[in-house]
């Protein structure tokens, strides 16, 4: 854990959020600023500071972190409909939470380009 990480403490419960998933190595909590009527993020609890920090070994828990998203979106009701996954990477990419987070938006139609 990185003492000074705000999704650490959420992911170890010292932060309040409102937790929709969690195992021994994922947590999913709803975003506190939704920007659709579901947008969650799915974590991993181990530190990882973004997607380029991805090691070899992080590889399997890199897909379980899609196949929760994806399971999650079944259980919000929204994956028929359809959803989108975003992983936002350092400045210009729009990160702010350097802790890797998949966003799970979905509820209302996306539009493309994203901005
Ligand atoms: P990003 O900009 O991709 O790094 O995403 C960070 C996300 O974390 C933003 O959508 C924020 O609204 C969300 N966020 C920040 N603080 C909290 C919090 N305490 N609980 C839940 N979501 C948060």
């Amino acid at each position: 854990m990185a003492a000074e990480c705000l999704f650490c403490r959420i992911a170890e419960g010292t932060i309040p959020a409102t937790t929709v998933y969690s195992n021994d190595e994922i947590v999913a909590f709803r975003d506190v600023n939704p920007q659709a009527p579901t947008h969650i993020l799915v974590i991993p609890r181990k530190h990882i500071a973004s997607i380029l920090e991805l090691d070899p070994a992080d590889e399997a828990l890199a897909g379980r972190l899609l196949r929760t998203a994806a399971a999650i979106a079944r259980a919000e009701k929204i994956a028929d409909r359809g959803f989108r996954l975003v992983l936002n990477c350092n400045r210009e990419g729009g990160q702010t939470v350097f802790h890797l987070h998949v966003h799970l938006v979905g509820g209302r139609v996306m539009s493309w380009p994203p901005g």
